[in-house]
């Protein structure tokens, strides 16, 4: 049995309460119902947060602001400001398999190809599932997939990331069932 934690920052509180089935359903398709998913509010946060209001990802998801869990423990955080990575301008989520640990901006994904005004529920809600099945599948141990409408393809924009469908392709899958940690 895995232990679901998903930590989310406040301003984050009603994305999370209308979308609470997108956690399921790719929770679901990694661990069938071998789990318990809980969420907690994420507090904590301004220390990480920098002079333009972003998040280095990487100082976040190696030193985040909760209790530690145990070994069946994944925890996901999700945060409302845009996070960055050495190298990258920005990312839309970061994974770090040996911790257990998923880091998800909702910055971008709540807003149109603009960045100006913010997009449809429906949009965000797709956007949503498609960044949990996609680091869900970095954490099981599935790398990045050249097939541009998989799910586990590299995503550096909005647009990409709308072009995908929220599953993996046939050879993920397949890749999947045979060197998932979970499976
Ligand atoms: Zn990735
Ligand atoms: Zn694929």
């Amino acid at each position: 049995m895995y232990l679901i934690r998903v930590w989310y920052m406040d301003g984050l509180r009603e994305l999370i309460e209308t979308n609470r089935d997108v956690f399921d359903a790719a929770l679901k398709f990694y661990f069938n119902d071998a789990y318990k998913l809980n969420f907690f509010q994420l507090g904590g946060m301004d220390k990480y947060i920098d002079s333009s209001g972003r998040i280095n990802a990487k100082e976040l998801i190696l030193d985040p602001p909760i209790n530690t869990g145990g070994n069946k423990h994944i925890d996901i955080l999700l945060v409302d400001r845009d996070i960055y990575l050495p190298g990258f301008s920005y990312v839309f989520a970061v994974t770090h398999p040996p911790l257990s640990r998923i880091v998800i901006s909702l910055f971008r994904l709540m807003r149109k190809y603009s960045l100006v005004e913010f997009e449809d529920d429906v949009v965000v809600k797709e956007r949503l599932f498609k960044e949990i099945m996609h680091e869900l599948g970095h954490l099981t141990g599935l790398d990045h997939c050249e097939n541009k409408l998989c799910v586990m393809a590299f995503s550096k924009n909005l647009k990409e990331l709308d072009s995908k469908v929220p599953y993996p392709c046939e050879r993920c899958i397949e890749k999947l069932n045979k060197v998932s940690r979970f499976r």
